[in-house]
């Protein structure tokens, strides 16, 4: 990529806007996970250092009711900041007005502004995610310049994401300059054989990727709730398993056009009960008996799988192989992190989501090369689709 990054900007004594993903999981007020948080700082200690007034936006949850106003106050994240790194953190408790710009006027170089929750402003006539014109030009109005930092929200058209670099000069923060390489390199240039796995629970969700990966990968294989679609499409038998009738059809299509690379369980974990499994087996793919439902991928399609991921040199997976948030379906998950974590010479991408939790759980986060920090976006940029956030940034 050549788009312009923070380093091509002369940001001593500036004020610069970074959108950052403060979008992290918090309850009773106390954050449960702060990698979000972390993942920001290089691009924020690096404009800090080097003499920039830093005006830090994100949005926190989603904002509809004045309930959700009080939940997702991005008051929990100014300590979290504060304590992560040394430049000092002015909270400000609104997303305009005086107080924000007053806050913004006293500002000493190297230190850091963080606003109230951008979603404030969709209570009253969804502004920030209508990208309302206005805002985008009242919150430009504060800056000299906007970085772009926040990968996890580069997918959404919001006025923090688009419409303030629609008005002053912008670039990509190293968070964004990471995930665009790393996923763009995997989409443009793989290393071959490039294999891609795909999971999770529905096929109408991995539809433009999965038809996109079926033109770019070597290899496609299928596993999860969705390959129950693909099973009936091939004349199988799935009892309660997950079916998406209406995607039987384009199963068959993708069936056709992945010939020879598209690869599909060929035995499954199956259960009497969803909640409480009391009797759970391994049946052939297919012929799943009546009353049962598969919930894992099984010990043979594990073998498969390892089989065709021998000698890849790029994967990318996204989305469970099974209900991995149970034990007793967590095995094929865990077989196959296992298996990308000990791939040698090979760069295994994690799109994020369901898939970067378990990697990380499973203790193997380290041995990925990169883990995605945004799910629906790695997935869109996987899809071929342009990120709006990304597209916006000039190139250099
Ligand atoms: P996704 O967000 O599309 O990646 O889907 C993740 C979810 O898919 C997880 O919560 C899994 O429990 C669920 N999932 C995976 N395999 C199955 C399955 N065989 N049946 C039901 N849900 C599944």
């Amino acid at each position: 990529m050549a788009k312009v990054t923070v380093k091509d900007l002369d940001v001593k004594g500036k004020h610069v806007i970074v959108r950052v993903d403060f979008n992290v999981p918090h309850k009773n007020g106390v954050i449960t996970d702060d990698n979000r948080v972390r993942a920001a700082l290089p691009t924020i200690n690096y404009l800090t250092e080097n003499g920039a007034k830093v005006i830090l936006l994100s949005h926190l949850g989603k904002v509809k009711t004045e309930e959700d106003k009080a939940k997702n106050d991005m008051s929990i994240v100014a300590d979290c900041l504060a304590g992560l790194q040394s430049a000092p953190v002015t909270f400000v408790n609104a997303t305009r007005g005086p107080e924000l710009e007053e806050a913004v006027k006293n500002q000493e170089e190297g230190s850091i502004v963080l606003m109230q929750n951008t979603r404030y402003e969709d209570l009253d006539g969804k502004k920030e995610s209508g990208n309302d014109e206005e805002l985008g030009k009242y919150w430009a109005s504060l800056a000299d310049y906007f970085v772009e930092d926040a990968f996890g929200s580069v997918h959404r058209a919001h006025a923090s994401t688009v419409g303030i670099p629609t008005h002053i000069p912008s670039a990509v923060g190293f968070l964004v300059e990471k995930e665009v390489n790393v996923l763009g390199g995997a989409l443009n240039d793989p290393k071959r054989p490039f294999v891609a796995i795909l999971g999770g629970a529905k096929v109408s969700d991995k539809i433009g990727v999965i038809e996109n990966l079926l033109k770019i990968a070597d290899k496609v294989l299928i596993g999860g709730g969705m390959s129950y679609t693909f099973s009936v499409a091939k004349g199988g038998k799935i009892g309660t398993s997950l079916l998406e009738e209406d995607k039987v059809d384009l199963a068959k299509e993708f069936l056709d056009k992945g010939e020879g690379k598209l690869f599909l369980p060929v035995d499954t974990v199956v259960a009497n009960d969803f909640d409480n499994p009391t009797d759970c087996k391994v049946v052939p793919a297919g012929e799943i008996p009546d009353g049962y439902m598969g919930l894992d991928i099984g010990p043979e399609t594990v073998k498969l799988f390892q089989k065709e991921l021998e000698g890849a040199k790029t994967v990318f997976w996204n989305g469970p192989m099974g209900v991995f948030e149970k034990p007793e379906f967590a095995k094929g998950t865990e077989a196959i992190c296992e298996t990308l974590a000990h791939l040698e010479d090979a760069t295994t991408i994690i799109g994020g989501g369901d898939s970067a939790s378990a990697a990380k759980n499973l203790g193997y986060a380290e041995k990925f090369s990169h883990i995605s920090t945004g799910g629906g976006a790695s997935l869109e940029f996987m899809e071929g689709k342009e990120l709006p956030g990304v597209a916006i940034i000039p190139e250099k």
